[in-house]
């Protein structure tokens, strides 16, 4: 099959054989054979961030990722309480956005995009409020390759009582972390991202305790309700509606190949990916727009250059018609495109992206410091 090299922030690029594992005979999702498969994946899911079984639990999904997003706001949030949204950047505005369309009482705790929160206000938020009963933030904002300190802002939640929702989208399979050293009461990713599958599969994995609480809870939605789907999971070994069959055999291969790689050496190539970004962009005299220290190494933010003959749209037809997909930025007031580091690719895809994007920019005059 054509390898396609994608730099957007997920779907990511996926191996030939979990784009074939989802080639499978045809199977009634209500098969104990099936209940079997996501069995394993949901076991496999805990085991990526050394959640233990015992404490833990994996809950299954049809939908993208911000399905999570919208199932974790509208299940967790007891009657007459409040949600603090800790909010740098597009993903957790999304949050406040799904939090407004239930109406839940929610706190925007709103502060630069292009920098990480300060813990002191969150402190003070938390220590001024005490109707808060759960902690929202993104790890990674995939829109600005900001890396947030949720070891910290987790500690604070629970100094104050309140459970811990971290929307660790693009972070989970790709930087190695565990749940409980990280403060973390429940997580959320989907199978397009870290670990290399399709679209159409997330997951929550959080604390059993805390999702059997929930079931007092308001429910806010029918479809997405984080307890129910728990529950007939628990009690049928099936997800409540029709599951994404196929996508969860491609789900399967790619966690064994997961695991089969390791998660030291699967974080050590996405590091030496976003290296070479690092270089590729140096090299070309294109400057990045977040400081290195709070970068995730998964996200590149690049500024558009600050040449009249700059055009996004070219740059990324001509980088598309050779086979690489780059993707614009979510930053609000600059101009910035996004390359990632994400996917089942390496350092020689991107020395190869930086031929082809040196190209594009001669091919619109542009001139390139050491072309
Ligand atoms: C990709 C992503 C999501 C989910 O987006 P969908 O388009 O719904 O898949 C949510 N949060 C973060 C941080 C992401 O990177």
């Amino acid at each position: 099959m054509e390898r396609k090299i994608l730099l957007n922030p997920g779907p990511a690029t996926t191996t030939d054989t979990v784009k074939m594992a989802q080639v499978v005979p045809d199977i009634c999702p209500r098969e104990e054979a099936f209940g079997a498969v996501m069995r394993e994946v949901a076991a496999d899911l805990l085991r990526v961030v050394h959640a233990s079984p015992e404490r833990f639990s994996c809950v299954l999904f049809c939908g993208s990722g911000t399905l999570n997003m919208d199932v974790c706001l509208n299940s967790l949030l007891p009657a007459g309480k409040k949600a603090l949204i800790v909010n740098n950047g597009a993903y957790s505005s999304r949050a406040v956005a799904i939090c407004r369309a239930y109406g839940l009482s929610h706190i925007d705790l709103r502060s630069s995009v292009e920098d990480v929160p300060d813990l002191k206000t969150v402190e003070r938020t938390l220590a001024a409020d005490p109707d808060i009963a759960l902690v929202y933030t993104t790890h990674h904002e995939t829109g600005t390759g900001v890396l947030n300190p949720i070891r910290e802002i987790g500690a604070l939640a629970h100094a104050h009582g309140a459970a811990f929702v971290v929307d660790t989208t693009s972070t989970y399979a790709m930087l190695p972390f565990s749940l409980e050293e990280c403060n973390i009461d429940f997580c959320m990713a989907s199978a397009q991202k870290g670990i290399q599958a399709m679209t159409g599969l997330s997951f929550i994995i959080g604390r059993t305790a805390l999702i059997e609480a929930s079931k007092d809870y308001p429910v806010r939605s029918y479809y997405c309700n984080l307890y129910q789907q728990y529950a007939y999971f628990k009690k049928t070994g099936q997800m409540q509606f029709t599951p994404p069959v196929q996508t969860i055999y491609a789900a399967k291969q790619a966690l064994k190949e997961y695991f089969d790689e390791g998660e030291a050496a699967k974080a050590a190539r996405h590091a030496r990916t976003a290296a070479a970004i690092h270089r590729g962009l140096a090299a070309l005299g294109l400057k990045e727009a977040i400081r290195p220290e709070i970068q995730s190494g998964l996200v590149v933010s690049v500024l558009y250059p600050d040449d009249a003959r700059w055009n996004f749209d070219r740059v990324h037809d001509d980088c598309y018609a050779h086979g690489f997909t780059i993707y614009p930025g979510k930053m609000q007031e600059k101009g910035t495109f996004r390359l990632c580091a994400l996917g089942a690719i390496d350092e020689t895809d991107i020395e190869a992206f930086f031929r082809v994007l040196g190209e594009a920019l001669a091919a619109l005059g542009m001139e390139t410091p050491k072309g």
